[in-house]
């Protein structure tokens, strides 16, 4: 009766994994056994409340390979890794049950869905004498470390990372058990699914792709060794992070950040072994203040819970947005006619994957010139993205439509001048839109401007190859900055 059953969530690792480790010194103790489980949650492979699909292919893709790496790596350490696909609290109470168990360990939460699921199960086994045992392992900074409660986290993200920023602790990464005690032999572990059993089509690589991610932590620590030691471009992390082409330009560890696959207290220690070895600079600096946004986000979905998902959004503002379904399928599919937002939007759907710059400048366009509900556009990322993080999500969309907690009244991003910034030479978008390939880089962010002549000159036909702009940029974004001003 001294058997632990380790519930991995978005904790697929076995570095700095709080939970094994400690169910690890446990099963030392007490010559206990130790049961690691994962259970795929089949209401995250339903439908959002717009309909699309809440997991959509690319994650869970992802996420299947994430589960098969800790299989695999759970294996090396002698143990293995129970699968399952259904409700995961009626899967753990019978597990539990069956397993004879004394303990759940697991990873706390903080959003609605995952916390409902604790819930229930404690509720299921409340009979059964089962301890749980909650650990906290998904940011940088641990809460217990935060110089103030979670209730009273500052709202604006530079006021929160100056107040830190003067002392903090971030702890050391949990050592990886070396062996864990021998898995039973008979017991059904399940297979792995395949996409089509979660109820999603197979999907093909996309040879544009930045980077074919391949889930798991294996890979997750791969790429930070790319990243940091072979390539050594950590050290232009600060200068380079915009980039929207290349795969080195950011570290693209968000994937795997996001599923735990990737500890953020292990990049820290990587980073700060960086800065002993080879170099500190203001780039080393970026990727933890990074790293702190994304802590702050979770830390806002803790303190502020459901509100993150309203209509209304963290200032609980009252704004008539639109549901305008022609126009964000224009915006979904990437024919605004805006070329760096139908690139970055063409480059989501067909990846998976979008870099930050072009997030921001989306979701600017959906929200401040189309002026279209934001929830949908947070829902066609949940679907879409790779490293879908329902915190950094929801925090970064209720930022950009102006209505999140750090607000700065209505800011727009002006495409043009963006554009001009971040792809003088019109790299990015021909890669995307290579309808717009023959179009001289001086003139490509802005193809409404061609006249007849160069149109046939340049092989694009305005309404026929490409379209023409949605809006007008300006005065749309005039528009519904009077309706936000209002509100
Ligand atoms: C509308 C919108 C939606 C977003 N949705 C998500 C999401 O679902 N999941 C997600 O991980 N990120 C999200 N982001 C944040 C950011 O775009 C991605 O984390 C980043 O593009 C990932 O690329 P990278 O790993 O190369 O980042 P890097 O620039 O290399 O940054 C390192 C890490 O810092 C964290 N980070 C960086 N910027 C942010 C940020 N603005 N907010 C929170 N964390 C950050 C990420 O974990 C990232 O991996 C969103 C941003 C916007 C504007």
């Amino acid at each position: 009766m001294n058997n632990v059953l380790v519930w991995f969530r978005n904790d697929l690792r076995s570095h700095d994994c709080e939970t094994l480790y400690r169910a690890s010194e446990a099963a030392k103790q007490t010559g206990g056994q130790i049961f690691p489980v994962y259970c795929f949650d089949v209401k995250q492979f339903q439908e959002t409340s717009f309909g699309f699909k809440k997991t959509g292919a690319f994650r869970a893709k992802f996420l299947i390979e994430t589960v098969a790496n800790l299989r695999e790596n759970l294996r090396s350490l002698n143990s293995d890794l129970i699968l399952r696909i259904g409700h995961p609290e009626q899967i753990l109470s019978e597990l539990a049950q069956q397993l004879d168990v004394s303990s759940i360990y697991y990873h706390a939460e903080v959003t609605t869905e995952e916390k409902a699921v604790e819930k229930k199960l404690s509720y299921l086994l409340e009979k059964h004498n089962i301890k749980f045992k909650r650990f906290w392992g998904s940011t940088l900074l641990h809460t217990e470390d935060l110089p103030f409660a979670i209730a009273n986290l500052l709202e604006l993200f530079t006021h929160f990372r100056k107040q830190v920023e003067k002392d903090f602790t971030v702890r050391n990464p949990f050592p990886t058990p070396t062996n864990l005690p021998a898995f039973p032999k008979g017991l059904d572990i399940g297979e792995i699914p395949t996409l089509v059993q979660l109820g999603l089509e197979e999907i093909e690589l996309c040879d544009r792709a930045v980077l074919h991610f391949k889930g798991g932590e294996t890979e997750a620590i791969r790429r930070l060794e790319h990243y940091f030691w072979s390539s050594d471009r950590l050290q232009v992390y600060k200068q380079t992070r915009n980039g929207m082409l290349y795969a080195d330009d950011s570290s693209k560890f968000s994937p795997w950040l996001s599923l735990g696959a990737l500890s953020p207290r292990y990049v820290y220690q990587q980073v700060k072994k960086y800065e002993c070895d080879r170099l500190a600079n203001d780039s080393t600096y970026w990727l933890i203040f990074e790293l702190l946004w994304r802590d702050y986000f979770r830390f806002v979905a803790k303190k502020h819970g459901n509100k993150l998902f309203h209509h209304e959004g963290l200032r609980g503002m009252e704004i008539p947005w639109k549901q305008d379904w022609q126009r964000f399928e224009l915006w979904q599919t990437g024919h605004t006619g805006f070329p760096l937002v139908d690139a970055n939007m063409r480059e989501l759907a067909a990846t998976g994957f979008m870099s930050n710059r072009g997030r921001q400048n989306v979701a600017s366009f959906l929200t401040k010139n189309l002026g279209i509900d934001w929830r949908m556009g947070a829902e066609w990322f949940e679907s879409l993205l790779i490293d879908y993080d329902p915190c950094s999500n929801w925090g970064n969309w209720n930022y950009t439509a102006g209505i999140g907690n750090d607000a700065r009244g209505f800011r727009f991003f002006n495409i043009n001048k963006q554009s001009q910034d971040y792809d003088r030479q019109g790299k990015y978008v021909k890669h995307w839109l290579p309808e717009l390939e023959s179009i001289p880089d001086s003139k490509v962010h802005q193809p409404w401007q061609l006249l007849p002549v160069e149109q046939k000159r340049f092989n694009v036909r305005l309404g026929v190859d490409y379209p023409h702009p949605v809006v007008d940029l300006f005065a749309s974004a005039k528009a519904n900055k009077a309706i936000y001003d209002k509100a």
